[in-house]
Order: C-alpha cells, then structure tokens, then sequence
C-alpha cells in the first residue's frame, strides 16, 4: 500500500486558544464576573446615556492584528457594561423585555461551545427543539399534530403566520405566481392597536400595506367585533377577498386582549384564518388563574409568541405554532439537493428550514429545554401571577396620588400621566415627556412610553420577576417628586 506524505503547507493556523490553561483562567473570571453582574444588578442604574466619544465609532480603524485580551477585557467594563439598557434590573420596565435569568448564563455557555446550527438533520438540538416545541403546543392548547418553529422572536413569527395563511387561504398556486396573478384584492384584519410588525408583514408579504384592515377598538382598547364584521361584510360587496384576522393577546400599548374566543367564531363562520399575536399574553396559559384571560387562543389556526418576554429566556426565543402541518410545511418547503432529507445518515432527521425563513439557525431550543426543566412550567405561570397583581398594586398606588391618573392598565402593562389639576391636556403630554427623559436620566427606572388617544403616557411594563413592591412604590414616588420638581423649575406657561 501507498503511503501518503502530509506536506509542510497543509497545516496552518486555528483559531483554538495557544494556551489552553490560560484561556480557562480567562473564561472562568468571564464566567465570575458575569455572575457577579447578574447578582449584583440592583446596585447598578437601570440606564446612563452612552457618552458621545462612544457612540461615532466610524472612524475608528478596523484592527487588523490582535489586540492583548487585558485591553479588549477592560474595554468591556469601561464602554459597554455601563451603557447597556439594564434590564435585568428589577426597575427595567421599557417596552416588553424580558429581566432573562442568571442560570441562562450556564446554559449559553453550553449553547455557544457547542455552536450547533439547527437547520436540522439528524442531531440533537433537533429533537431538543421539537421537544420545546410540543411543549408549548401543548401549553397553549393546539395540541398534538401541530407544527411549530422556534425564531427570533413574535414579529418574525408575525410575519411566517401571516405568509402561512397567505398559502392556506389563496391557495399554493400564490407561492408560484404571487398576488399579482389573482383578480382581486385580498384583505386581512387586526384592530388598531396591532403591532407594527403585522403592517410590515403584509407590506413583505406582498399583500401591500392598505389590504391590512385596522379594525378600531372599544375603551379597553380590545377590537369592536361588530366594526370587524362591518368591515369584512363591506369589503366583500366591494370584491375584496378577506383571508385572515390577526386578534391581540395583549397589546403591545396597553396589554389589552381581544374577545379570541368572539374573533375565532367570526373566523369560522365566515372562513378566515385565525392569527394570534401572542408576544405578551399567550403564556398566561401556563397560569391556572390567568388563562381565562386569553380563552379562546387555543382555536387560532396560528400563534406566534415570546419566550424572551415574560417568561425570561435569555434572548432570542421566539415561537410560531401552526394548527396545520401541511400548509405550514407547503409555505416555505423548496426543494433543493444540497438540502434535503435523507433515508440515513446525518441528513436524516427533520428539516426546520422546511418550516421558516431561516436555514442557519442557533441553538434557541436548549436554554428553553434546559430553563423549563430547571424551574417548571408552574413557576412561569406563578411569575406571570406575580407580574400581573404587581401591575394591580401599581394602578392602586397610582389612584391613591392625587396628581397622578391611570390611562390604561391591562395583565402587566400600566400607562399613566402625571397630570396635576392646575394643568391641561397638551401642556400634560410635554410634562410627562420631560418627566421621563429625567426618570431616564437619573437610572433609577426606566418605563417606556406611549400615546393614547393623542396623549403622552408613561408606560411600566413588569416583564421582570426581580420587581418587588418596594420598586413600585419608589417609582411612583420619584415620579410624583420629579413631576412637582419640573412644575418648580419652570413657568406652567412653558408646556
Ligand atoms: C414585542 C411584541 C412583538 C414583537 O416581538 P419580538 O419578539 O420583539 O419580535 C409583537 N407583538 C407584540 C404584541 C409585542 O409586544
């Protein structure tokens, strides 16, 4: 037998540590201080603003050649701890983020030294995704048989449900020829207070941004059903082909729910695909006491929801979960030979990029896999609990200031004003902003905002199992100071 010679050339460099004990030593203090930042969060701000030297890094040289780790280490703690948006503080309130949990620390470390891409095959992460999946089909109750897919979150999700009833609705031919083979103008229908993802869906989708039917809602900010069956009645007299109708789960403004149930019943009668946004409130199934909240979720056709929410995986973890295998597979299945299943070897497992928009895709199934084991499902339904009666002991707290009004308060989102008597609605909007940027500003909590019915409201949502009732009580406290402070400090004229 011939015996090969290795040449010289045909090794090279890696990128493996040349020191592997050093390199421990590294990641254990990483892994140390990453530990300490998590413990030890509450005596950090919530926010500082990023100094302005850092924020124009364009004309910065690309470094070519290593830089020591000392250097690059220390630049962690000097330009980017400080200046990230705290929120696994127990006052981060902004928007709808989840706090996320120490122990997701242990589990992207495992996710990252394994660097698994699941497109799929036959691997484990694939069936650890299936698993998560099942799961939460279950959770939700759609049940066995459905599909479902892990993504970056509820507004990629968004936008797979609606592609996914695009296909269902118009038929499989609109995959080959698109929309502008068909006579007429399909339509589909969310309230008012929808996220904005769905208007970029239908704008992506193809279906243009006018074909998405804003249905106005109620004063609870929940979609008027009889406005929705006007509406679908008017546009099939005007020829328009209705196919979908996206209800809230919670909105993203106020955590307002839609009548699921209601809106379901319409689906049926008049033959629509049944989206639900779930993003905040899908997974208060997981509560025995709050899953009457979202009765009804459980006859969609699809939902999409977070994980990276109120249930605080470590971002990102997302989910679409479809009632129908088949049309959800027909929506984004292409053949091609270099990806395909195979009757064995590694090829042989399932496919998720047979079932998304993604065909690299990280390993969002073990921090999921590995939390829910951890902790249970029961102890996410009780934080959802504990979230939701917070945010009842804020609008409490808020009724019992006298200068201070409740504009919205849904599950675990609050929106208010501080509108004391001597001043008027416009002047109260430019207050309220100011009041804000200086809550902001002085890092000891940072909600978010909002505007309803054209007026400036400060807007806490408890998306965070570190809150404790002495954080609210502080928050209403320094808002009602800052709110008199800026009173003072300026003529009432000035707003
Ligand atoms: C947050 C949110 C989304 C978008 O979810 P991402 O996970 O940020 O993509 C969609 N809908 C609602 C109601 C939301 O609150």
């Amino acid at each position: 037998m011939r015996v090969l010679e290795t040449p010289k050339h045909s090794d090279g460099e890696t990128l493996d540590p040349s020191d592997w004990t050093e390199f421990r030593q590294r990641a254990e203090q990483a892994l140390d201080d990453a530990i300490r930042y998590v413990r030890d969060i509450r005596e950090r701000p919530v926010w500082r603003a990023n100094p302005e030297h850092l924020k124009a890094p364009a004309e910065a040289e690309p470094p070519d050649q290593p830089e020591p780790w000392e250097k690059i280490y220390g630049e962690l703690q000097t330009k980017v701890l400080p200046y990230t948006y705290a929120n696994a503080h127990p006052r981060a309130w902004g928007w709808v983020i989840g706090a996320g949990m120490a122990q997701g620390i242990v589990y992207e470390t495992w996710a990252a030294a394994l660097n698994a891409n699941v497109f799929g095959a036959d691997q484990s992460a694939s069936y650890i995704e299936e698993q998560v999946v099942a799961w939460f089909s279950k959770k939700l109750g759609i049940g066995p048989g459905a599909s479902g897919i892990l993504v970056s979150g509820a507004s990629m999700a968004n936008i797979m449900g609606l592609a996914i009833a695009r296909t269902a609705m118009l038929g499989e031919s609109v995959l080959r020829d698109g929309l502008q083979a068909l006579p007429n103008r399909a339509v589909l229908y969310c309230s008012s207070e929808a996220h904005n993802s769905l208007a970029k869906a239908v704008a992506l989708l193809g279906f243009g941004r006018e074909s998405l039917r804003a249905i106005p809602v109620d004063a609870n900010y929940r979609m008027s059903t009889a406005a929705l069956r006007a509406a679908i009645a008017s546009d099939r007299q005007n020829g328009h082909v209705p196919i979908c109708v996206v209800g809230n789960a919670g909105t993203v403004n106020t955590g307002a729910v839609d009548d699921l149930q209601e809106l379901g019943a319409i689906c049926r009668q008049e033959r629509l695909w049944f989206h639900v946004d779930g993003a905040v409130g899908a997974l208060l199934k997981l509560s025995p006491t709050l899953a009457a909240k979202v009765a009804g979720l459980e006859g969609a056709d699809s939902v999409a929801f977070d994980m990276h929410k109120c249930m605080h995986i470590t971002y990102d973890a997302g989910c679409l979960i479809c009632r129908h295998p088949r049309q959800h597979r027909a929506t984004f299945s292409i053949a091609a030979p270099y990806l395909d299943t195979h009757a064995s070897g590694i090829a042989s497992g399932p496919l998720f990029v047979d079932y998304g928009l993604e065909t690299s895709r990280p390993f969002r199934g073990l921090k999921i896999w590995m939390a829910v084991r951890e902790h249970g499902f029961a102890k996410f339904g009780r934080l959802l609990e504990q979230s939701v009666r917070q945010a009842a002991f804020l609008v409490e707290l808020i009724t019992k200031e006298p200068d201070l009004r409740v504009l919205a308060a849904n599950l675990m989102i609050v929106c208010f004003q501080f509108a004391p008597v001597e001043l008027a609605d416009p002047a109260i909007s430019a207050l309220n902003r100011e009041l804000l940027y200086r809550l902001h500003a002085s890092g000891v909590a940072v909600p978010s905002y909002t505007e309803l019915q054209g007026r400036f409201a400060i807007r806490v949502a408890i998306a965070n199992h570190r809150t404790t009732g002495a954080d609210l009580v502080l928050l209403v406290n320094e808002v009602v100071r800052t709110g008199r402070e800026i009173l003072r400090s300026s003529t009432v004229a000035s707003f």
